[in-house]
């Protein structure tokens, strides 16, 4: 771990339903003594943080406050989640040139003031504000993660879950690809503690396979915007992903999760951020896992990276 930074020490830049719903969750995770919240709006960090520190008493100490900049450059891991949100019917892709804009505003702070730290990105779209927020801060590839998937396997884990009946944590499996319309379901890989994903079906007495597995991806890929339409935001889930992929890096958990990160040639795919499970430890991103694909499953993953490539380039990335 640098010398530098605070392993206890987490900051949050963008105070909104994420951001917020974050700093509650990882106030009440016991894994940071301290939480800065950084806004644009420097009075919404303030009455979140007065109104989140209320709940200490409840769990343990931590100081939670409002903070610049300069406050936040020993913190061990920066969460970036300004940024205007979804609104019902667009997409996250439709969100690109809006939030690249902020983005802009907000890593030159990091690279002027050579953050020493991990960036956890969760503005949407992610990948492609993962690619944004490397070039901008020019921090290394290993300290530049997105949420990526981590939140659609999770929704994944909970579907199969209920349909099973079953733990969602006996449930191995993951979105890959873009966080957004093009993810796909690592269907060939899935296995219910070890036993393959049909087999276990088979012991629960459903044999329709291709059907299910088509409904059940669907569903996973449209809840973001099932939420979006019936609440207007999705923050709850995302906050936990946080605390997730946080836990991974500042305990050194060497856990395998599918953050967005720049690929380099892995799976035939370079020069973009997407999800594949990749190792999480203190110094952020490590060495990918091959997770093995069938070739069709491979193909939608090539067809999503060259999705997000276009976006990418039409922004200029
Ligand atoms: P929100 O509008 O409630 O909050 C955005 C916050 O960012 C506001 O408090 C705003 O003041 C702040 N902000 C704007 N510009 C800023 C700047 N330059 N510097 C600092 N702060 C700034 O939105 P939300 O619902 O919290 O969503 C935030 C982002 O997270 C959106 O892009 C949304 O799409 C994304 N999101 C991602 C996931 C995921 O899985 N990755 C899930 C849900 C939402």
């Amino acid at each position: 771990m640098n010398k530098k930074i605070d392993n206890r020490k987490v900051a949050i830049v963008g105070c909104g339903f994420v951001g917020s719903s974050a700093a509650f969750a990882l106030m009440q995770s016991g894994l940071f003594s301290e939480i800065a919240l950084v806004d644009v709006d420097r009075e919404r960090a303030e009455g979140e943080a007065l109104d989140i520190s209320h709940g200490v008493p409840f769990v343990g100490h931590v100081e939670v406050y409002a903070a610049d900049y300069d406050e936040i450059m020993d913190a061990a891991i920066v969460v970036i989640t300004a940024g205007a949100a979804q609104k019902p019917g667009e997409t996250r892709l439709d969100l690109v040139n809006k939030n690249i804009k902020i983005f802009q505003s907000i890593l030159p702070e990091f690279k002027k003031r050579s953050y020493p730290g991990i960036l956890l990105i969760v503005s949407n779209p992610v990948d492609i504000l993962t690619l944004a927020a490397l070039e901008l801060s020019g921090l290394p590839e290993h300290r530049v993660i997105g949420s990526g998937t981590v939140l659609d396997t999770a929704r994944l884990k909970m579907r199969l879950s209920d349909h099973l009946d079953v733990d969602s944590r006996s449930v191995h499996s993951f979105i890959i690809g873009e966080h957004g319309d093009s993810e796909i379901a690592a269907w060939s890989s899935t296995n219910i503690s070890g036993i393959p994903l049909n087999d276990f079906c088979e012991m629960r007495g459903f044999f329709s396979h291709e059907e299910s597995m088509k409904q059940i991806e669907d569903e996973v890929r449209n809840s973001g915007y099932e939420i979006i339409e019936k609440k207007h935001a999705t923050y709850y889930g995302i906050a936990m992903s946080v605390v997730r992929i946080c836990k991974a890096i500042v305990m050194n958990e060497r856990s395998i999760l599918s953050v967005s990160t720049k690929m380099n040639g892995e799976y035939g795919i370079s020069d973009i951020c997407l999800s594949m499970p990749v190792i999480v430890g203190e110094e952020g991103v490590g060495d990918h896992i091959p997770l093995p694909l069938s070739v069709e499953e491979h193909q939608l993953l090539l067809t999503s990276a060259n999705a997000l490539k276009e976006v990418a380039r039409s922004a200029g990335l």
